[in-house]
């Protein structure tokens, strides 16, 4: 055996990044030519990493300041390399970063997975696609590299096939930095061609700010007696900093490019915004909104923030300090001319500039949102539905701008009738009928059950609009907003039934009504003592026989339920109950002497209008024993 061989060692591949890597080759086979993005992308973080690092220790560029990327070919051979030299990997490195996948909810990710080709090239785009996108047009990927600062023998060779394993020996490689050879499958070879090459670099990388290089290019043969020239490198990208250009001379595709770079999201952006500040604060900022939600949007450790640069210098990746965590799901670029360039995340933490930054930058998405929606509706609704959720953490987390975020929420309504959160509040105060002085909502576990809920009725008789609010987060985010452009929320299921103004033509007779039937409600009351605080009759009913509102300083039923699933507890606030005195059932039930049947009848109307509101009951066979009782009294 030779010590080559004697070198080598094989090592598994970790099982999600199997997984990942063959369902990476499945699924993109339709986008192969990303893969050189994907590449070019690695190279030039690399080289990111490198200059950052060589604030602090110069010695790192190994008198080779010069960084850069460089692509070759070699057609017989059907090989392309992407060589860079950056800040190359440790062998420790190499097997960590090539052989697993580090992001945490991987499993549950690839579980989440279809088999649908095109459902799930979407989203492994939202995973990321990276390095593994090289065996989708290589069948051997060798990777040498050797760490900035180390001897030229600490170099590192892992290859692989893309299935099992890959192989890591120890190679000696004088040039720091990180080379990638890709040996593509036979049918591939078109990649093995500089004009090729040259196209694809130009539509997916030019925006890359460190020069990429290749071989010039030499057409036709020499004539005779003529020596061939050896061809030299020249630059095929633009190889300037995106974001410093003047935004007239960027093109939308350059755009969605250098956002695929930084995000490394699949899919172009739903809309971006590209500001210069000069004055007090000296800044450039790119800020893009994803057409998609990434798969760990809801872990909190997930990476989120912008990439900061100080005067071009990429100095760090997720610095939050930037925007707010309601805004997580921005991605962009920060490019700084005032910090030091040793700027770390503590100074950054403490450093006033950075508030006026944060607040300038927060501005700006929250305008860019409103562009959107006015703009292109159909888009807005597009992340409405990605990020929604998540915005409507904005009220709480940063109150000064609450009204400008509740301006970008959209609810579905009684006005479409569907279950579309297309409606903004503006929209619904532009159609409150004169008198009207409050935003009307209910809060329900689904579209369905709150448009069905019986607080309804009143307000379908008299054609007023209400929000239905269904998602989890809803009863919460009220609680946080309590107005709007000067209009309070009210509950449709709290407090007395206020219509304000609107109801002129109809007399309050409550008090009336609850002295005709003081004995019924009296007696209703003592058989549910337990269970209700106080029994009345109403006047929001049109066909239900009751329904159960809470007091108005009482918890919410939305909320009491999230907090009963979160196992927390619960204050017990026993709701009021209201009854239809027009009902037959509750005009049954007032003429009622015998004291079981009574009992029985005020149960299961209790326990009905909490069904209909969607409340567990908390003795469901007992109900239905009661219910069964009568039933069977009806047919005897
Ligand atoms: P991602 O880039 O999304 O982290 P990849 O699978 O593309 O995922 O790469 C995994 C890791 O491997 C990178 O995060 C980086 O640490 C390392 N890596 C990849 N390419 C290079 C390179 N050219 N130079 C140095 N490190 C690299």
């Amino acid at each position: 055996m030779s010590t080559e061989e004697t070198q080598k060692q094989t090592h598994g591949f970790q099982t999600e990044a199997k997984q990942m890597l063959q369902l990476m080759i499945h699924s993109l086979y339709s986008n192969k030519e990303i893969f050189l993005r994907e590449l070019i992308s690695n190279a030039s973080d690399a080289a990111d990493k490198l200059r950052f690092q060589g604030l602090a220790d110069s010695a790192l560029f190994e008198n080779d300041p010069d960084l850069k990327i460089t692509i070759d070919f070699d057609a017989d051979a059907n090989t392309v390399s992407i060589s860079d030299n950056g800040i190359g990997m440790t062998e420790a490195e190499v097997i960590s970063h090539l052989g697993t996948i580090a992001k945490s909810g991987t499993s549950e990710f690839l579980g989440s997975l279809t088999g649908d080709q095109k459902s799930d090239s979407q989203l492994i785009g939202q995973f990321g696609v990276g390095f593994y996108s090289s065996f989708i047009v290589a069948d051997k990927v060798d990777v040498e590299t050797r760490k900035a600062g180390q001897a030229a023998d600490q170099g590192i060779r892992w290859s692989s096939t893309g299935e099992a394993d890959f192989s890591i020996e120890a190679i000696d490689k004088p040039k720091r930095g990180t080379t990638v050879i890709l040996h593509l499958k036979k049918e591939e070879s078109e990649f093995a061609d500089g004009s090729r090459l040259r196209h694809v670099i130009k539509k997916y990388s030019d925006h890359i700010s460190l020069p990429i290089e290749m071989l010039e290019q030499t057409f036709g043969e020499p004539e005779e007696g003529e020596e061939k020239p050896e061809p030299s490198l020249e630059v095929v990208n633009t190889a300037t900093a995106l974001w410093a250009r003047s935004k007239t001379e960027i093109e939308d595709s350059e755009y969605n490019e250098f956002y695929k770079h930084i995000s490394h999201d699949f899919e172009d952006p739903l809309t971006w915004s590209h500001n210069k500040v000069e004055g007090k604060l000296d800044y450039t900022s790119l800020l893009y909104i994803p057409a998609r939600a990434p798969f760990d949007m809801w872990n909190r450790e997930a990476p989120r923030g912008l990439k900061l640069y100080v005067q071009k210098v990429f100095i760090m990746d997720e610095a939050e300090q930037f925007l707010p965590l309601y805004l997580r799901f921005v991605k962009g670029i920060v490019d700084s001319n005032d910090l030091s360039l040793n700027v770390s995340r503590e100074i950054l933490q403490q450093d006033p500039a950075i508030d006026s930054m944060r607040n300038a930058l927060v501005k700006r998405v929250l305008d860019m949102l409103g562009k959107l929606a006015k703009k292109d509706p159909e888009n807005y609704l597009k992340f409405w539905n990605e990020f929604g959720q998540v915005l409507k953490e904005g009220p709480a987390e940063d109150f000064a701008n609450r009204e400008k975020t509740a301006k970008l929420f959209r609810f579905a309504s009684t006005e479409t009738g569907n279950d579309t959160q297309d409606q903004s509040l503006d929209e619904y105060i532009a159609r409150m009928p004169a008198g009207q002085d409050k935003i009307y909502y209910t809060c329900a576990d689904t579209f369905k059950a709150g448009i069905n809920n019986p607080h309804m009725e009143i307000f379908r008789k008299k054609g007023i609009e209400v929000f239905i609010l269904y998602d989890r987060i809803d009863d919460w985010l009220i609680s946080q907003l309590s107005d709007y452009d000067g209009k309070s929320f009210q509950d449709i299921a709290r407090g007395e039934l206020d219509l304000g103004d609107i109801d002129d033509d109809e007399k309050d007779d409550s008090k009336e009504r609850n002295e005709t039937f003081k004995s019924l409600l009296e007696q209703v009351q003592e058989t549910l003592k337990d269970q209700v605080s106080e029994v009345r009759t109403t006047n929001r009913l049109t066909d239900s026989p009751a329904c159960l509102v809470v007091g108005d300083d009482d918890m919410g039923m939305q909320m009491q339920k999230i907090m009963e699933a979160a196992g927390q507890a619960v204050p017990s606030n026993n709701p009021i109950m209201e009854l239809n005195t027009e009902h037959p059932l509750i005009q049954k039930l007032n003429d009622e002497s015998d004291t079981d049947r009574f009992n029985d009848l005020a149960s299961i109307v209790f326990n009905q209008a909490q069904l209909a509101q969607g409340i567990q009951l908390e003795d469901p066979s007992s109900y239905v024993h009661r219910l069964n009782n009568l039933l069977m009294e009806m047919f005897k």
